[in-house]
């Protein structure tokens, strides 16, 4: 190791920035924010210091008793004999020193920071790589949800409590693992502050009478239409939190692949000629498994409210008074139609866009033809396979023209996407309509020949 990482408190104290120019504002921007009392010394300095807190400008040129009475130096000016001086004089005098980009002339060195304050995690390669660094922080920075500041804080206020009631250490360590991992973090970070607080009331006490508390929850996450890149944040972060996973067909292998390693893997799908769980079945599932202290995942394609009987599994859980969350997922019609290089609305062809589900019951489709015949507006039909002769037809009979642009998009976003197009009359009879595998998504409208012109800069042309 060839520095020695620390943290500094420089609240209220004095610090030196020499130089005015843009690295110098950055720099000073961080000492700010850390509550230094700054001053610059340089003859000119940048309008943007204007926007700073605190700060006094010396407008001289650098003079080593400039260095009295402060507690640490920067140098950031684009004169190498002014750096050197200021290193030199500031070494003298036993004040820690940094010049920027020049490691040599430094006796401490400012790491790249990731800030979730009050949590600040510190990067170096002692000036070896900083693009490496930047490369590290980045992937971090994906990791540690922003609302670990908030967990950070909530944790801090019950400290001293939780220390008196738990007064074995290794059973605290324990509590406050239950306590990051488990329904009151996510209350935290969902900005449930009062709730989170009277489950961990609820839990300190439990605890000390001795009583094992379970912590079962359930998440209800989108995972999108296929591509393991469009899962959010927070998808990702809770599949690989989960201990169980329940999960259907629309659900694609490599996303699969990304929950947790260890995690108990449940198929809940449905599949010809397989008897698999009807969706009470599931429901009931989902509750005995989160009574048991288990983390349940439940795993929708796309959206879990669009068309993804969500409203259903959550209905169950809040009778069980289960903990819950729901995870927004990109819905196959934004994310298909993308993937498939047909913009939803376009100032030219669609001023609006409706979802409707195109599943046949008893051999016909309940949809409000009126309302979608509409002129200058998208249509996305889910689940229409079966039904596309008959929503064609329909739709001609209502008034849309026979020359209407339609497509229709198998498993879009992976990579066996496959994209038909035609238009109302010509689509439901295209041959190769019959050897397409499902998932497909039917959009119907204006927008559907913009493909042509936009489709080269789709992911997978
Ligand atoms: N909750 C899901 C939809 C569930 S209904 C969502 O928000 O996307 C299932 C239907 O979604 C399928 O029949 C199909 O019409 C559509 N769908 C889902 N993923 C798809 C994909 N990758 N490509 C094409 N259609 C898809």
């Amino acid at each position: 190791m060839n520095y020695l990482p620390i943290f500094l408190d420089v609240k209220g104290k004095k610090c030196l920035v020499v130089g005015g120019g843009d690295v110098s504002f950055r720099k000073t921007s961080l000492l700010v924010q850390a509550g230094a009392l700054v001053t610059i010394v340089s003859p000119e300095i940048d309008a943007a210091f204007a926007s700073l807190q605190g700060i006094s400008h010396i407008p001289e040129r650098f003079k080593p008793s400039h260095l009295d009475g402060f507690l640490l130096v920067i140098a950031a000016t684009d004169e190498e004999a002014t750096n050197e001086l200021v290193s030199k004089e500031a070494k003298l005098r036993n004040i820690p020193v940094n010049v920027v980009d020049n490691p040599g002339l430094c006796t401490f060195i400012v790491p790249s920071i990731l800030d979730r304050s009050p949590i600040v995690v510190a990067f170096s390669s002692g000036g070896a790589s900083p693009v490496l660094i930047r490369m590290l922080r980045g992937k971090l920075e994906t990791m540690i949800p922003h609302a670990y500041s908030q967990l950070a804080a909530f944790s801090a206020r019950f400290r001293a409590s939780v220390k008196t009631h738990i007064t074995n250490p290794a059973k605290r360590r324990i509590f406050w693992e239950n306590v990051f991992e488990g329904p009151i973090a996510e209350k935290v970070f969902s900005g449930d502050e009062t709730a989170a607080e009277s489950m961990l009331q609820a839990m300190i006490e439990s605890e000390s009478r001795g009583e094992q508390t379970s912590t079962g929850e359930v998440f209800l996450v989108g995972a999108g239409p296929g591509d393991p890149d469009l899962l959010t944040f927070k998808a990702l972060r809770l599949m690989q939190k989960a201990d169980v996973v329940l999960y259907d067909n629309l659900v694609s292998k490599p996303i699969l692949e990304m929950t947790r390693r260890d995690a108990e893997r449940i198929f809940v799908g449905k599949m010809r000629g397989n008897h698999t769980l009807p969706q009470e079945g599931i429901n009931d599932l989902l509750v005995r498994l989160a009574l048991e202290g288990k983390r349940v995942l439940r795993l929708k394609g796309g959206d879990p409210f669009i068309f993804g009987r969500g409203g259903e599994e959550i209905e169950k859980l809040a009778e069980h008074k289960i903990n819950f969350q729901v995870v927004p997922g990109i819905t196959a019609a934004s994310g298909v139609s993308t993937y498939a290089g047909i913009p939803l609305t376009h100032r030219d062809y669609a001023q609006s866009c409706v979802f409707v589900t195109g599943h046949l019951k008893d051999n016909s489709m309940d949809l409000d033809w009126e309302m979608l015949a509409r002129p200058k507006q998208t249509i996305v039909v889910y689940m229409g396979l079966q039904g596309l002769e008959m929503l064609c037809a329909q739709l001609i009979k209502h008034g849309l023209p026979e020359n209407t642009p339609a497509a229709i998009v198998q498993q879009g976003t992976t990579p066996q996407q496959r994209v038909i197009c035609g238009n109302l009359a010509t689509l439901p009879g295209n041959p190769e309509i019959k050897t397409l595998q499902a998932p497909t998504l039917i959009i119907i409208g204006g927008v559907v020949s913009l493909r042509k012109k936009l489709a080269w800069f789709i992911p997978g042309h």
